[in-house]
């Protein structure tokens, strides 16, 4: 008795320890990890086979040897279907052989039947619920091993009756695992779904509170391109100032896109191209785009270049993000206009871009929060340019250092490894 239980649970043991080996080390949140990857269910149920095959156990009566390798069969090929199942066969088939003795065929048979019939049951056992899972499986382990009892009535002439009390034992031995293992692989298949919708709903989360702020931020360029509109309307400029005009509503329609874009590559966790930037140009581009909302706020650029070439790498179009939302703070410090300066040079060996504005300033706990998502002190501002401007420059292994006196104004210096070929 003690060493059949023994016996048994090895067996269970080699079933059940692939099972949850296999979701420790499976990637969080695939959906349905057990359906999906085909080839590591082939390998874990063909190791649990091949153990259950060479470590069988006797079941009450000595000449009676038993074990629970159909659990892995059955099982293997309703989740894998038929490429897994005939694998599956195959890998036991020749382990059987190599095993011989009188009960080979008919053990093969029984193997080649489950692999051939069982994935047709798929799509069914896909389709209903836990319950009936557990009683599908448990019929099907049922039919399997009444197939061996009556071979072995018919080609050995086992005694049925004299048999029943052995047949009743595997059967609820073999039945009882399997709706187990079943289960189990179903109740890790929820789990992973769950994690799967609880991700889901945050990323949607994020995305929906960036959404709003997106077609906030959105408002800058177009009252600019509006403001252009209702010009070109009310008066009837010569074709070339007409022409400037249309440049400059492009380019705001395209800074408009870029900010889209920007923020919804910000709720994407991939990093854009790397591409080697040259600063000085790059913030001429940024301060024409910006120069129509500076002006109506009368506030002027006035730019100190290095007159040596600066290059640091990044993504060019996130870098235009990081400026920008430090230039549009700059110039919304300034309610009454003002010098924005803005200073790039190289200072020992780093690259070093200085902003600097003439507004309202900052307190030293509000300096502290800088970059907070949410954080802002305006009554329509959303509080994400600045959290989007450190991340930008911190993936681009740069730093923010800021100073800032109340009433007297703030400057954002920035400092970027320099980049050499
Ligand atoms: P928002 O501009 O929508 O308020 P930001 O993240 O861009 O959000 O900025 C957060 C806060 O930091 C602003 O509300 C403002 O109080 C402060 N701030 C940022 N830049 C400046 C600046 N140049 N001068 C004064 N305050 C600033
Ligand atoms: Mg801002």
């Amino acid at each position: 008795m003690q060493v059949m239980v023994t016996g048994m649970i090895n067996n269970i043991f080699f079933i059940i320890f692939p099972i949850i080996i296999y979701q420790v080390f499976s990637t969080a949140g695939t959906r349905n990890y057990f359906v999906s990857h085909r080839i590591k269910l082939t390998i874990m149920f063909s190791i649990s086979i091949v153990l259950c095959l060479l470590f069988p156990y006797q079941i009450l009566a000595e000449e009676y040897i038993f074990d629970l390798r159909q659990v892995p069969m059955i099982v293997g090929a309703l989740y894998g279907g038929f490429a897994v199942s005939a694998t599956l066969f195959i890998v036991s088939a020749m382990v059987r052989i190599l095993i011989g003795g009188d009960g080979m065929y008919i053990a093969i048979a029984n193997l080649f039947l489950i692999a051939l019939i069982v994935p047709f049951l798929r799509p069914l056992y896909m389709r209903i619920n836990r319950l009936n899972k557990a009683v599908l499986v448990f019929v099907i382990s049922i039919f399997s091993l009444l197939f061996n009892m009556l071979s072995g009535y018919i080609f050995f002439g086992h005694e049925l009756h004299e048999m029943m009390g052995i047949w009743t034992m595997i059967i609820l031995n073999q039945g009882v695992l399997i709706i187990v293992t079943a289960l189990l692989i179903e109740h890790f298949g929820r789990q992973e779904m769950l994690l799967n919708t609880v991700m889901k709903h945050e990323k949607l989360e994020t995305v929906s509170h960036f959404a709003a702020s997106v077609s906030h931020e959105l408002r800058n360029p177009l009252q600019s391109i509006k403001g252009f509109v209702q010009l070109l309307e009310t008066k009837d400029y010569p074709r070339e100032k007409q022409l400037e005009f249309y440049e400059t509503i492009l380019e705001e329609v395209e800074a408009a896109e870029r900010l889209i874009d920007d923020y919804l590559l910000f709720a994407k966790p991939t990093y854009g191209e790397v591409e080697k930037i040259d600063v000085d140009s790059e913030i001429d581009q940024v301060l024409k785009v910006m120069n129509p909302f500076a002006s109506w706020q009368n506030v002027d650029f006035h730019v100190d270049k290095s007159h040596t070439e600066l290059i640091i790498k990044g993504d060019p179009r996130k870098f235009h993000q990081a400026i920008i939302n430090i230039l549009r703070n700059g110039i919304e410090a300034m309610p009454s206009g003002g010098v924005f300066r803005i200073t790039t040079a190289l200072v020992l060996g780093n690259i070093r871009i200085e902003l600097k504005d003439e507004g309202v300033g900052m307190t030293k706990e509000q300096v502290k929060r800088i970059g907070e998502p949410y954080f802002s002190n305006k009554i329509k501002g959303t509080g994400l340019g600045m959290m989007v401007t450190y991340s930008i420059i911190r993936q681009m292994d740069g730093e923010i250092e800021i100073e800032s006196e109340l009433n007297k104004g703030t400057c954002f210096r920035l400092i970027f490894p320099a980049f050499y070929d």
